[in-house]
């Protein structure tokens, strides 16, 4: 077995170098251009673990790496398998700290796909969406959210936001789900504010665009934000990849009370970073909407958000509350969640309605890593 490396220290994080980064690295090494090739492909195509499974490079190159770098692989601690086949997986990060990311397949066909989306045609293809997070905990505070409860425990880098997928990849793959790629579909909806991680984050998404990588479509991939509205617009310029706004609530008193963010950046100023992003064909930006039980929930909440919507490109996803308990917040229930929604198409505004994936195994945003981080924390108090 070749030492796994993995404690911090000055050594380079391997999964998390751009591809010129790597192949700097190599030459430094002394190793040809096309070995940088090798493992880049090892990284971020095959998603190798372990220097071990690198088997196409010589093993004095392998135990250099292990010597004088880092690979970042996350361990799987726990997972949890939905009934309707969505898997939330634990992950663990060297230094101990647990993320979590979820698996949601969508095989039922056509009548299971967004008549809003931009894919191509509808039905043409089966759909296997990650949702990867991007922080351990998050700074943002929102009350609604299990993830706040943590706080900010630290960013993950590039490597840890692309492992992510790649393990899940590795997993599928042996569950028989085919394709070298399984996944298809990417959001960054796990635990943590990304554009609060923004290097981090942009980098990330190079590598899993790459061609020489895993190669995802821009189009495939969906960053969430609760508004950070200067890197929204920094956002626009530096990616092609999609953008999703968490609004939830449609005045400054009542989502300032959800979200601390709205006191920083109000909704008149969060609407005008989205009236800026260009929005060219199969780039409109989507409006999360948590839709809490009588807090943000009646008719003329509704109304209030068709206003502020109202001539804009923007597709809207309402997603019923996932109880968490003791945060004090509950689900408005199938009915009014049809009527809200009927509210808002009455007013010219078309949405959607997010299903409600794995809700018996508490797949809302970071349920499962906050119950994993618990040991720890008593640990230290
Ligand atoms: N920090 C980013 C991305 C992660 S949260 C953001 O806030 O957009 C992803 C989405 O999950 C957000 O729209 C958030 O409002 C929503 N969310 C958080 N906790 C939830 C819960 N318990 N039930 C339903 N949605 C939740
Ligand atoms: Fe952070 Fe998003 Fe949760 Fe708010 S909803 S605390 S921004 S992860």
């Amino acid at each position: 077995m070749l030492p796994v490396v993995q404690e911090e220290g000055a050594r380079p994080d391997l999964r998390s170098l751009s591809s010129s980064e790597l192949s700097e690295l190599v030459s430094k090494l002394g190793e040809k251009p096309y070995r940088a090739r090798q493992l880049y492909s090892w990284l971020h195509r095959k998603g190798a673990a372990s220097f071990d499974e690198m088997t196409d490079l010589p093993q004095a190159f392998r135990y250099r790496l292990a010597a004088e770098t880092r690979l970042t692989t996350l361990g799987i601690d726990a997972v949890q398998q939905s009934t309707d086949g969505t898997r939330k997986y634990r992950l663990r990060t060297a230094d101990g700290k647990f993320i979590e990311s979820v698996y949601m397949p969508d095989e039922a066909g056509p009548q299971s796909f967004d008549p809003e989306s931009d894919e191509e045609e509808p039905g043409t293809r089966v759909r296997r969406t990650l949702c990867v997070s991007t922080q351990v905990g998050c700074a943002m505070g929102c009350g609604f959210c299990m993830t706040a409860t943590m706080g900010l425990v630290r960013n993950l880098s590039a490597g840890e936001i692309c492992d992510q997928v790649y393990r899940v990849n590795a997993d599928l793959r042996r569950l028989g789900v085919e394709g070298e790629r399984p996944l298809t579909n990417l959001v960054f909806m796990g635990m943590g504010e990304p554009l609060h991680n923004y290097d981090n984050v942009l980098r990330s998404l190079e590598l899993l665009l790459s061609e020489e990588g895993p190669n995802f479509s821009q189009r495939h991939i969906t960053v969430s934000t609760s508004g950070l509205v200067p890197n929204i617009l920094r956002f626009a310029q530096d990616t092609q990849v999609k953008l999703a706004v968490s609004l939830n609530a449609t005045t400054d008193e009542q989502r300032a009370k959800l979200m601390p963010v709205d006191k920083k950046w109000n909704i008149a100023a969060l609407i005008d970073a989205v009236r800026r992003f260009p929005s060219r064909q199969g780039r409109r930006v989507t409006f999360e909407y948590v839709l809490l039980r009588g807090v943000n929930d009646s008719d003329e909440d509704a109304a209030r958000l068709a206003g502020l919507l109202k001539g804009l490109p923007v597709k809207v996803n309402l997603i019923p509350y996932n109880e968490n308990p003791g945060l004090g917040f509950g689900d408005p229930g199938a009915e009014r969640v049809a009527a809200f929604r009927k509210a808002l198409g009455a007013r010219g505004i078309t949405s959607m309605v997010r299903k409600n994936r794995g809700r018996d195994i508490a797949a809302a945003c970071g349920q499962l890593a906050v119950e994993g981080q618990r040991p720890v924390r008593t640990a230290r108090n």
